[in-house]
């Protein structure tokens, strides 16, 4: 493309686009322009439909019968493998089960119990916060355990890797530049001295189409409230290959986990598969606001969501270098389109207060400390003009200076 696309070559893309019905299928207000898909993605009315039956007619009139009748049980398999379409995994391998972070603890901890003798954990300093308080407390569970970084022990987390290292814990979009890593290259990396990955595919699965079979990974955890849409808080899952299955011990064994749960045995016997790595009872209610949400995904072809997800991004890049140039943004994102995930970030002096005054004008997208302004693009529900509307607004907030407004300066609790 030559030049900045203007108005009506923005309007060509989105009447081109062939994932634009999907927006009709999400509820998202009048006027706003949603680039936080990354954060918290958007309701639909799959996932409205999903929980009001669920509410009304399983507990409402099924009570505890539900739990058979209505598939409760086995829910959490059920999601699994359909989220496994998404991130390239064959059934029987993922379970969507409580938080990102604890199935951080659960993968972690089973991950290092499959390579006794050895102690290191190998992570990235600029990984999301959690996944590093985790490994924290994984460690502190284990005598002589180590934790070493990428940027802090050394500049590339591939230098880490040797023998002496049991787990690699890495994301697969970083949080923040959306920085992709290889995923078939790395994990071979570390199997190639004995080590193993844990993949966190937060800012992955819904964003971009992963193949964790193909690339031969271990372990992956995600969440499915970012760009999978399953509502705020929605359980995560946790992905464990078929060939660690029987090994893999977790540490939460709790009876959702057990192989006989409603025998109410004394000792505990982990399942033969994945369910193993449940451990009590899931939020329902949640599960089915996941199912809605899923509902849509069974329709999305994966290549055009990756197409799409590059077109937005790189247009958005291009129209904010060309109208906002000279007001001291400065892109930390990857600039080729094919090593980045599906959200741009620009590092400002003002970052906060930028983004307070976006929001203000009906754009929002999300801070991230210290100085960082971070816009994901959900290919399911954000269009061309969406971005050409959006980059519209930035332009005018920087050249006025609305932002210097002292009410933007206010910060809040969640950014
Ligand atoms: C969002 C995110 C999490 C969130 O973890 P929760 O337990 O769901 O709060 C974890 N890891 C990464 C990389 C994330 O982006």
């Amino acid at each position: 493309m030559t030049g900045i696309p203007d108005l009506a070559t923005v309007e060509a893309m989105d009447a081109a686009d062939v994932l634009r019905p999907m927006r009709d299928r999400f509820v998202l207000p009048e006027g706003l322009i949603y680039l936080d898909g990354n954060s918290l993605g958007a309701a639909s009315s799959a996932a409205y439909g999903e929980i009001e039956k669920a509410a009304r007619d399983e507990w409402g009139q099924g009570l505890i019968r539900s739990w058979n009748s209505a598939g409760w049980f086995d829910m959490p398999l059920e999601l699994g493998d359909r989220i496994g379409r998404l991130i390239g995994a064959a059934a029987g391998q993922t379970v969507v089960a409580d938080t990102t972070s604890i199935n951080v603890y659960k993968a972690l901890h089973a991950a290092m119990g499959l390579r006794p003798g050895r102690n290191v954990i190998v992570a990235e300093g600029g990984s999301f916060p959690t996944d590093l308080y985790v490994a924290e407390g994984v460690a502190s569970t284990r005598a002589g355990t180590s934790i070493l970084l990428e940027g802090v022990h050394a500049p590339d987390i591939e230098e880490l890797i040797d023998e002496t290292v049991a787990v690699v814990l890495v994301n697969h979009v970083n949080y923040k530049s959306g920085e992709l890593r290889d995923m078939a290259a790395l994990t071979k990396r570390a199997h190639d001295v004995g080590a193993l990955v844990v993949w966190d595919l937060c800012h992955t699965a819904g964003a971009l189409p992963v193949e964790l079979d193909a690339c031969n990974a271990d372990f992956a955890v995600g969440c499915t409230y970012k760009y999978i849409n399953g509502g705020p808080g929605a359980p995560a899952f946790i992905y464990v290959a078929e060939r660690h299955l029987a090994e893999a011990r977790q540490p939460l064994s709790g009876w959702w986990g057990h192989a006989r749960p409603f025998a109410f045995e004394q000792g505990y016997a982990p399942d033969a598969g994945i369910r193993r790595f449940q451990c009590g009872t899931q939020g329902i209610l949640s599960l089915r606001a996941l199912k809605g949400a899923l509902d849509i995904w069974d329709d999305v072809d994966m290549a055009a969501l990756r197409a799409k997800s590059i077109a937005l991004t790189d247009l958005f890049i291009q129209l904010v270098e060309a109208k906002c140039a000279g007001y001291g943004l400065k892109l930390e994102s990857p600039r080729d389109g094919t090593k980045r995930g599906s959200q741009v970030a620009f590092a400002h002096d003002n970052a906060y207060e930028i983004m307070q005054a976006l929001i203000e004008r009906g754009v929002i997208g999300d801070f991230r400390a210290p100085a960082t302004l971070r816009f994901g693009f959900t290919p399911l529900y954000i269009g061309f003009k969406d971005v050409w509307q959006a980059v519209e607004v930035l332009e005018d907030i920087l050249r006025s200076g609305a932002w210097k407004d002292a009410r933007f300066a206010v910060r809040a609790a969640v950014t």
